[in-house]
């Protein structure tokens, strides 16, 4: 290992940073604010932390490098470690959410951008760091953004006090350099040239301008690979599909395909014999990411199945192919439902760019678009929006609170939200009783940013807490922290198994709703002495179910120290468990409220009234007409709006919360924002 190690470092010599290598240092050095660009896989983040590292840079406190995605911050972590020899978690580590590999002795710390947040919360003036990266700028993840202008204040705060110099280096694939620069007092911006090589693009015309639905794109997806593998030279794929689910989707078919198939073709005198495939999205489990970046066994092609974090966050090397399939899953805010919403929408032109240059980065190469010209020319925007323009700001704009940072709109912005959407955050902070009339912080809201939750499901938990019932809501939150607990298998035969495993796990947990059904899982398991069996004959991913569990510690301990520092307020009740946890999940969920109104069909209550319908994954899904009040965690838009996670409650428990959905005036927020 160790020889492979000497290896792959004389690898990275070959990267087109290393060339400037002294130039970059000299340039941090000399720069209190520094830009950082160039291609995607050049070198930047895995790289110049070590520079910066080995000239000494961090003496005075360490690197902090911050990645939108927490998959990226884990990867490059450990490849960092790897590469100068060190135990990932010392020298170099990192930190994602409810997951900290990283001690007092760590001087590289890769990081999500959340948590570089959570960070500023707890040491405003961030004394342990000497620079801080901030990486992926492009991504204009709505974290990101803020702390943008979050250092801008760091950074005077602490050229007055300390003599430590304190350093921000924004690094980014491409896009918008002059923008950033001007933003950053006119600060220099260092290009790294890159060296990248002619990819043929073709559209394949399968996918129109009206065609959004899931099952068809993953369908001509796996086509067009089957049709790439089949004809096209030696050389690795890599193919852009939009989820877990839709991933998931794809490799079944690929290896149904591939198993009716004699995989043996003489492609230009080159045997391609067969298809390694494997899939790569967020919560997949890090020792099967690593086999993403080995090369393939000779004569077997790699097809890497990805989501979009494979366009710039994390670099494979050998791709030939790329297949797009012109698609992402991205959280935006619905206003006419008047909610976030995880939706499929076609990426931008900028995206398709970005996706198909991975094709050419150590030769020529090809990229086929399964959809056609005319749906590029009218389906897809320029450029991404950045998400700050489109989703929720509830929990960035308590942040900014809790940070004293009182006038919300005018806070220096890279690119500034609407205004109506810092309001709708304000309102939606005073209903939680997290601020009150005046815009200022609460003592709930104090407690409400502690937690790494949405502040719906914090606000629950605070409830539960008071009411001394956390050991209900806890396992509740956790299991919404983490992805897909039930499995939800592609094939027919399958489908049918796991539904009555599921069935079988409701009817067990009382078959009342689906947050008790989460409870009942995590309950289960625990109390289990094979809960990997259990949950393997019961279509659960048992994986995600032991996140839980360490995230459910993780959030008892914030509750505990919590409980310790402040004086909590205690209530009193009586009435059954599952009762219990309802009557929090409205204190949280009052703002996902819906009545049913027509057949299956339910109303929304936040003054939106939009109709929606119960999803079937729900345990409540064909019980519709014995339900009337409900309240659900979240939405999911196809054809139809349908809720997911639903539970049924009663009218008295909101009847007091929804008049506050109404109660303030936007008039009145908007002077409390900018004062
Ligand atoms: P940039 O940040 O400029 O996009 P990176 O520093 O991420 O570039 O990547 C530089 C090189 O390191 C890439 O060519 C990539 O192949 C390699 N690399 C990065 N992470 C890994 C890993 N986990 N395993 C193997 N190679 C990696
Ligand atoms: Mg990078």
């Amino acid at each position: 290992s160790e020889k492979s190690r000497k290896t792959e470092h004389s690898e990275s010599r070959k990267l087109p940073i290393y060339q400037h290598k002294d130039k970059l240092i000299q340039a941090v050095k000399e720069n209190t604010f520094l830009i950082v660009t160039g291609e995607t896989g050049s070198g930047k983040t895995t790289q110049l932390p070590q520079y910066l590292f080995k000239a000494g840079l961090c003496r005075n406190g360490r690197i902090g490098v911050t990645q939108p995605r927490r998959v990226a911050a884990i990867t490059v972590a450990q490849r960092v470690s790897h590469e100068m020899g060190v135990r990932l978690g010392e020298e170099v580590g990192y930190q994602v959410r409810f997951d900290d590999c990283s001690t007092k002795e760590t001087m590289i710390k890769y990081m999500t951008d959340g948590c570089m947040l959570r960070e500023i919360l707890a040491d405003r003036s961030l004394s342990q760091y000497s620079i801080v990266i901030l990486d992926e700028a492009h991504e204009r993840s709505l974290n990101t953004d803020v702390l943008f202008g979050l250092l801008k204040k760091t950074l005077s705060k602490r050229s007055h006090g300390r003599k430590t110099p304190f350093k921000v280096v924004v690094m980014s694939a491409t896009l918008e350099t002059e923008k950033l620069s001007s933003f950053y007092e006119n600060c220099p911006v260092f290009t790294i040239p890159g060296r990248t090589y002619p990819v043929k693009e073709k559209f394949c015309n399968l996918i129109g301008p009206k065609d959004k639905d899931s099952s068809v794109y993953v369908k001509e997806v796996v086509k067009v690979t089957l049709d790439v593998h089949t004809n096209e030279a030696a050389g690795d794929i890599l193919v852009f599909l939009t989820g877990q689910s839709e991933i998931e989707k794809a490799c079944d078919l690929l290896f149904e395909k591939a198993e009716i198939l004699d995989y043996r073709y003489d492609v230009h005198d080159q045997t391609v014999e067969g298809l390694l495939i494997l899939p790569l999205y967020g919560s997949m489990p890090t020792d099967q990411q690593r086999q993403i970046f080995q090369p393939a066994p000779k004569g077997v092609r790699k097809c890497v199945v990805a989501t979009n974090i494979a366009a710039t966050s994390l670099t494979i090397d050998g791709i030939s192919y790329i297949v797009d399939s012109g698609f992402v899953k991205q959280l935006n805010h619905n206003s006419n439902v008047g909610l976030d919403i995880l939706e499929v929408v076609p990426i931008s032109k900028s995206e398709a760019q970005q996706r198909a240059g991975r094709a050419g980065r150590t030769s020529a190469g090809k990229c086929f678009r399964i959809y056609s010209k005319d749906f590029c020319d009218t389906c897809m925007l320029e450029y991404t929006i950045p998400e700050i323009q489109r989703t929720s700001l509830t929990s960035v704009i308590l942040t900014l609170k809790c940070l004293g940072i009182h006038d919300v709109i005018r806070f220096p912005y890279l690119d500034s939200p609407e205004e109506r959407f810092i309001l709708t955050a304000l309102k939606q902070l005073y209903q939680y009783d997290a601020i009150d009339r005046r815009g200022d912080v609460t003592r709930l809201g104090r407690l409400m940013v502690e937690f790494p939750l949405p502040p719906n499901l914090t606000r629950a938990l605070l409830k539960a807490a008071a009411l001394g019932c956390e050991d209900v809501m806890l396992p509740v939150a956790a299991m919404l922290s983490v992805e897909n607990i039930f499995i939800r298998p592609g094939k027919p035969e399958g489908q049918k198994e796991a539904e009555i495993r599921h069935k079988e796990i409701a009817a067990c947990a009382g078959g009342s709703n689906d947050f008790i059904m989460l409870l009942s899982v995590f309950e289960k398991c625990r109390a289990s002495d094979h809960p990997s069996a259990w949950c393997k004959e019961h279509w659960i991913h048992w994986r995600a179910v032991k996140s839980a569990f360490s995230v459910e510690t993780q959030l008892r301990e914030i509750l505990l120290r919590l409980k310790q520092q402040n004086d909590f307020p205690h209530e009193t009740f009586d009435c059954s468990r599952s009762e219990l946890l309802r009557q929090c999940l409205c204190l949280g969920y009052f703002t996902n409220v819906a009545r049913r109104s027509i057949g299956k069909s339910f109303c929304t209550m936040d003054g939106h009234g939009s109709s929606v319908l119960i999803h079937p994954s729900s345990c409540l899904f064909g019980e519709e007409l014995h339900l009337d009040w409900i309240i659900f965690h979240d939405v999911l838009v196809t054809s139809r709006v349908y809720v997911r996670t639903v539970c049924p409650i009663r009218y008295e428990w909101v009847k007091d919360l929804l008049p506050k959905l109404h109660e303030i005036d936007v008039y009145e927020l908007s002077s409390v924002a900018r004062e």
